[in-house]
């Protein structure tokens, strides 16, 4: 705990960004994966207090894309390179078990040689199992905090530590590739509920791990609050990358949204993950989970060309295959 709280006040951040590269050098070379991110609905019921489309938020725009249109983004993706897809939203009641049972079908007849990756929040192990035998490979659900009581304070009551653990595991132990996680600068985080997510992470042992600064969204009850530091992210991610070598680790587009270059920053300390944005360019400025949210630039998946010379200026290379998780 002290030498977490040692580093986090950005003692040794070279040292430790140098470590970070290394093992990641080791595991996975220079390689960077690319996934291309889907956000297919903004309609929520949940009501999580740091997130722009919160059910209470009755300024956020909703919409849903159609699976035709989901499809097309695909298609795209796919020409350009992409092999692995992320669907990602809010809990949106519309999309049942079927309705996304039939698109991960779609998808997987389609596309073959992609990963399909599920990003749409705590579902019962029975829905976990159709949408895996679906075809769904990864799925992605931060488990936001690790200390009961900080989750008590980013969630309303109804959302509980235990139901979100409860589902990684099952999650886990259905198949799945599994991605946990954490926002770096959420309110009332400190070093102890840090030191608990490192634990907690170590246990879960995850093949991927979301870490990306928190930034307040206007309408939300954090809108007045801090966003989280850059700095620090990238120490939590060089962590990561040395307590669990062959994680797959995202330079998180909230990284790159409060720094310019962030997300090399982040590659430069361990991450080997970039996640642009694949929605039809009318939706992207309506998935506001935050203020400012970077979406038609390089970030974007047909910015991948300038891209590609911006990882390539730091010793990193893109591979467009699935980017599976290696033992
Ligand atoms: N509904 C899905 C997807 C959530 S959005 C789920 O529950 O998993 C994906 C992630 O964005 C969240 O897990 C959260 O960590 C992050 N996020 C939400 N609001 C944010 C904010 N204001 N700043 C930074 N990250 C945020």
């Amino acid at each position: 705990m002290d030498q977490l709280l040692y580093l986090l006040e950005g003692n040794e951040a070279e040292y430790l960004r140098d470590r970070a590269w290394a093992v990641r050098s080791r595991i996975y070379g220079n390689a960077v994966y690319i996934r291309g991110l889907i956000e297919f609905t903004n309609h929520c019921r949940n009501n999580c207090y740091y997130c722009g489309i919160r059910r209470g938020n009755s300024h956020a725009v909703r919409y849903r894309l159609s699976d035709e249109e989901i499809m097309e983004c695909c298609h795209l993706g796919y020409g350009l390179g992409y092999r692995t897809f992320v669907l990602q939203g809010g809990e949106d009641p519309y999309y049942t078990d079927n309705r996304i049972c039939k698109l991960i079908k779609s998808i997987r007849d389609k596309f073959p040689d992609c990963a399909i990756t599920l990003s749409i929040g705590e579902k019962n192990r029975e829905s976990y199992q159709r949408y895996f035998e679906a075809g769904a490979d990864r799925y992605l659900l931060r488990h936001e905090t690790a200390d009961m009581t900080h989750y008590g304070k980013l969630h309303p009551p109804e959302l509980s530590l235990s139901n979100r653990m409860e589902c990684l595991r099952n999650l886990k132990e259905i198949g799945y590739q599994v991605g946990a996680g954490f926002m770096v600068g959420s309110p009332g985080q400190t070093a102890r509920t840090l030191y608990k997510d490192l634990q907690f992470l170590r246990e879960l042992d995850p093949h991927m791990v979301g870490i990306g600064p928190f930034i307040p969204q206007h309408d939300t009850p954090f809108g007045n609050c801090a966003a989280g530091k850059a700095e620090m992210t990238v120490t939590l991610l060089a962590i990561v990358r040395l307590l669990l070598p062959h994680v797959l680790l995202p330079a998180t587009t909230a990284l790159g949204t409060i720094e310019h270059q962030g997300r090399e920053r982040g590659l430069l300390a361990g991450a080997n993950v970039i996640m642009p944005n694949l929605s039809p360019k009318g939706v992207r400025k309506k998935y506001t989970l935050y203020d400012n949210k970077i979406c038609t630039g390089e970030e974007a998946a047909e910015g991948l060309e300038g891209l590609k010379k911006s990882v390539e200026g730091i010793g990193c290379k893109i591979v467009c295959d699935r980017g599976d998780y290696r033992l």
